[in-house]
């Protein structure tokens, strides 16, 4: 236990800021190798080719660009590869999207299947810097060897939301004469126009009804 004193110390220095930021710091404090996205790799780059790491991601980001904030929680295995290190994990989040058949705002749950080879840019051993890796759009590790999740967890998300994302299967859309959400229930328009394929029984009917 902390002295109370500390404790209250530090929240208040802490409310002025946002809650993503808060619970970041928050977390940051209390846990180390713990919830994190930024992950000092320092000990597992000097390890032999093929050990590993296990850590637990829980943070919010803005997993869309969009200003919203996300938590994003899971498992990832970092792994010493020959070239830097491997990043391997399933974690979840939900991220808001618009129904593209309601338009109504609704939380989209998303499974992040994240798999990235991230490049060390300093020699571990040495402090010298390293060749940037030959690949376009390759992770890198930086110069304090901190490797940082956010960004591969943002273009896995990008990826992972659907092009035409749905409230739920069976959405009912809107009702295309008033724009009601027919989820809500039934509007008082009148039915639309007959099924066009009763439209010549219709007419036959009708020339039978002049004759
Ligand atoms: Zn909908
Ligand atoms: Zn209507």
């Amino acid at each position: 236990m902390l002295p109370p004193k500390k404790i209250k110390g530090r929240v208040g220095r802490k409310l002025e800021l946002d809650s993503a930021r808060l619970v970041q710091l928050i977390i940051g404090d209390l846990c180390w190798r713990g919830w994190v996205m930024q992950i000092n790799v320092s000990q597992l780059l000097r390890s032999p080719i093929g050990s590993v790491r296990d850590y637990e991601v829980k943070q919010i980001i803005d997993v869309t660009g969009d200003g919203g904030s996300s938590l994003v929680q899971g498992k990832v295995r970092l792994m010493r590869t020959d070239r830097g290190i491997l990043v391997k994990g399933v974690l979840a989040t939900e991220v808001e999207l618009t129904c593209s058949r309601c338009l109504s705002l609704f939380g989209c749950p998303l499974a992040l299947d994240i798999e990235e080879e991230y490049f060390p840019t300093t020699d571990v051993v040495s402090g010298a810097p390293l060749p940037m890796p030959e690949e376009p759009g390759a992770f890198t590790i930086d110069e304090h060897h901190e490797l940082d999740l956010t960004e591969a967890i943002r273009q896995c998300a990008l990826l992972a939301i659907p092009m035409k994302p749905l409230c739920r299967e069976d959405c009912a859309g809107l009702c295309p004469n008033c724009g009601h959400n027919l989820n809500l229930g039934v509007c008082n328009c009148l039915p639309q126009e007959a099924d066009p394929r009763w439209s010549e029984l219709s007419k036959l009917s009708k020339e039978k009804g002049t004759k």
